[in-house]
């Protein structure tokens, strides 16, 4: 197939799409009104602020409880308030070691609301925080039980090593949240290969089992009949059983369930493949286009490697299709998997769908194997004949991944196509390529005039970030804009 480009023009594509696949019963092409998208994008907004604000406050609470069951009295003295502070700073850090843990728990309101990706970004960024909240929980601890003592820090350090078994595994505890937090710092995380990496992180359940001895044992915090005991107790218990429940127990129950396995494997550009799937009562699942499970391919080789991959197809209820770029060591491997291979899947997880609409027209912004989940919104979003524009950007025109396939799905559901290749400007200033940004085109160029759609972009992640510069400095509300990041 040939493309004639401009770089304001929609492409004009020669060639048919004969060999393609008939589109199994494409959405509606009669959009919703815009207020639906208005309300249910306000209403999904209001819920991850109420989110926020539960996960915020439940350090105030931790702090209340302690300041009212006594923890106030000790800012009396020197020594009381070193040792006070040391204990909030101890409260807040487990308190937020329990929302990182629930972030990451794939628990379905919380993905549902702000997206399990976005939920792990927050997870990452608490990292450091809660980091710095544990030291200052040991030093300042220390330096207040020396000063009621009378002693120096050492030698209480000393006393308090020998006092027993507990306060030795809250040691270790912290010892393990420094090497979590050490190899999470970005440049040591990309040197890691990232089993290594996951492993290490799993060192934070590790580390948090190890401390609970102490805080119950250790100066009658947690005393019974304390509320702060059965408040604890309950955050640990209610995090303990979703993390089992959404991590552990509902991947193996639907791996088991939906029985999927490959049907075919078909490379669609020199290193990247399709992979379609079937399985059993997927329509249970209720998966949407754009959103991803974590594979595990049942290979000798494969099967203990957990990978993202989106959905790159409108799902049906027997079949999943993926689409793959050959990036490392285990997607080179995927490139050759054998049909009728089990798989063990987790998810569907991520608002990069139609869930996430805030108007009722879309752009659909995509470059490199981020294609992928483009070519599925495309096929599964809901607009109106002439309602969507997609940018496809590559540097090179054999890097247009899935163009047949995108440019099919633009002539059958009316929607506008534009293929940017080419280098881009000086300095990677702008996510256009050179030639555009010469002529002072921006994301809006590509729009028809005075239209704010729900921009969907995915693609390499400083390019992405380039993309969504623009759509805000075209004014688009946030609640219009969306990404899909492929790096967890
Ligand atoms: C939400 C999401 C959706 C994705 N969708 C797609 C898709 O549709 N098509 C596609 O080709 N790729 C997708 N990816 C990227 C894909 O997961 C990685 O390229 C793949 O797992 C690399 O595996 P590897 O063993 O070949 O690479 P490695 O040799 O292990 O590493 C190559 C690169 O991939 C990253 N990577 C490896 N494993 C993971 C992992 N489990 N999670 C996140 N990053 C990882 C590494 O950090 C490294 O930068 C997606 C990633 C995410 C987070």
């Amino acid at each position: 197939m040939a493309i004639r480009e401009s770089p304001t023009q929609p492409v004009t594509v020669q060639g048919s799409h004969r060999n393609l696949p008939p589109a199994p019963g494409l959405p509606p092409t009669v959009g919703l009104p815009v207020s639906t998208y208005r309300q249910r994008a306000r209403r999904r907004l209001w819920a991850a602020d109420a989110l926020t604000i539960i996960l915020v406050a439940s350090v105030a609470v931790a702090v209340a409880l302690f300041l009212s069951d006594g923890g106030a009295a000790g800012f009396g003295s020197f020594a009381g308030m070193l040792t006070s502070m040391g204990v909030i700073a101890g409260l807040a850090a487990m308190d937020l070691v329990l929302v990182m843990f629930l972030l990451s728990a794939r628990v379905p309101i919380i993905d549902r609301t702000i997206g399990q990706d976005k939920a792990l970004l927050v997870h990452g960024s608490l990292g450091e925080p809660i980091l710095y909240l544990l030291l200052a929980h040991g030093v300042l601890l220390l330096l207040g039980y020396a000063a009621t003592e009378g002693i120096t820090p050492m030698a209480e350090a000393l006393s308090l090593w020998a006092s027993g078994l507990d306060l030795r595994w809250a040691v270790l505890s912290l010892v393990l949240f420094v090497v979590v937090a050490v190899t999470s710092v970005i440049a040591v995380k990309r040197r890691l290969p990232q089993e290594i990496w996951h492993g290490i992180h799993l060192l934070t359940y590790a580390a948090v089992a190890l401390s609970i001895p102490h805080q119950f044992s250790l100066s009658g915090l947690f005393a019974p009949g304390t509320i702060q005991r059965w408040y604890w107790i309950a955050l640990m218990v209610l995090t303990g059983a979703a993390v089992l429940t959404y991590r552990v127990l509902v991947p193996i129950t639907r791996s088991l369930h939906h029985q999927v396995r490959i049907t075919r494997v078909t490379e669609v550009a020199p290193g990247v493949a399709t992979v379609d799937m079937t399985g059993r009562d997927l329509a249970r699942l209720n998966t949407r286009a754009g959103q991803y499970f974590i594979w595990r391919f049942l290979t000798p080789d494969l099967w203990w490697q957990p990978h993202p991959f989106s959905i790159s197809a409108r799902p049906t209820p027997t079949s999943l299709r993926i689409t793959v770029r050959n990036l490392g060591t285990g997607t080179a491997k995927l490139m050759n998997i054998r049909p009728g291979t089990k798989v063990a899947i987790e998810g569907p997880y991520g608002i990069f769908t139609e869930a996430a609409r805030a108007s009722a027209q879309v752009l659909l912004i995509g470059s490199g194997i981020g294609n992928a989940p483009i070519r599925g919104l495309l096929e599964d979003l809901t607009f109106p004949h002439g309602g969507a524009t997609v940018i496809l950007r590559a540097s090179r025109p054999d890097e247009v991944y899935l163009l047949d396939e995108i440019s099919a799905l633009c002539e059958q559901r009316g929607a506008r196509l534009f293929v940017l290749t080419g280098p881009r400007a000086t300095g990677n200033s702008s996510w256009l390529p050179a030639s555009a940004v010469a002529s002072g085109y921006t994301m809006t160029s590509y729009l028809p005039p005075e239209q704010v759609p729900d921009v969907y972009v995915c693609g390499p992640l400083p390019w992405t970030d380039l993309v969504l510069d623009d759509a805000r400095h075209a004014g688009f509300p946030s609640e219009n804009i969306h990404s899909e990041r492929f790096a967890l």
